[in-house]
């Protein structure tokens, strides 16, 4: 691969050559944000996938195929997000690693979601980032009022690794246009009124224009913690 945009490579936590990067990559089209990524580190990064849309996927598969994919497999998804997440992996040819949890405690979401998420999410997550250098998320800023200041490239403190979030600046429309565009397969329930599809216990349909007001909707909770 080749590209022609000067941009630093990450071998570092170099905060300013990631500030850099980040500004730099504020309009830019996100094949070219992937390709950078996956230039800058090579095999040592990983596309964390929560299968709700084909949309990062495809776009990944398009730029830099058999980059690796890590799915967090809760034990609590909906049983249409399993069969699609097959349906992606089958289409693309991933290489899907699926993380489940070694230490959770039945039924947690009941009594304390931020522990169940820790169990659930948070900890697979970093068990399949270890000895990686990045990861990259379908994060984006319009999906709710906390994220809307979301970077494109930062530098995860808590992992010490960077992230990358290639698709932070598109929009519900930009999604549904790419989607329309290049005829992907939609998640089954993205008909039946969940713009924001998690783990059952904790998804409800959407309402109003927050596509993340079903996720823990009866709480004061809007982030499962892998994205603090
Ligand atoms: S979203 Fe709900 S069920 Fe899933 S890990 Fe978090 S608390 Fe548990």
């Amino acid at each position: 691969m080749t590209h022609s945009l000067e941009l630093p490579r990450l071998n570092t936590p170099d905060l300013a050559e990631i500030s850099r990067a980040n500004e730099a990559f504020e309009n830019s089209p996100a094949s070219r944000i992937i390709v950078w990524a996956a230039e800058t580190f090579e095999n040592r990064i990983v596309l964390a996938s929560s299968f709700q849309d084909a949309v990062l996927v495809d776009l990944v598969a398009r730029t830099v195929p058999g980059l690796p994919v890590v799915f967090l497999d809760t034990g609590y998804h909906f049983a249409e997000t399993l069969w699609y997440a097959e349906q992606l992996r089958r289409r693309y040819d991933l290489d899907v690693e699926i993380m489940a949890p070694v230490n959770a405690t039945e039924d947690q979401w009941m009594t304390d979601t931020d522990a169940c998420c820790k169990a659930r999410k948070v900890e697979p997550l970093e068990r399949a980032l270890l000895g990686r250098d990045a990861w990259m998320t379908g994060l984006r800023r319009s999906e709710t009022a906390q994220r809307r200041n979301a970077p494109i490239v930062s530098y995860d403190i808590g992992r010490a690794i960077v992230k990358v979030n290639p698709i932070a600046t598109w929009t519900d429309l930009d999604i549904e246009g790419y989607v329309k565009d290049h005829d992907l397969p939609v998640h089954p329930l993205s008909d039946r009124g969940y713009a924001s599809i998690g783990c059952w216990p904790c998804t409800r349909q959407t309402s109003g224009d927050d596509s993340r007001s079903g996720r823990w909707a009866s709480i004061e909770k809007t982030e499962c913690g892998i994205h603090d």
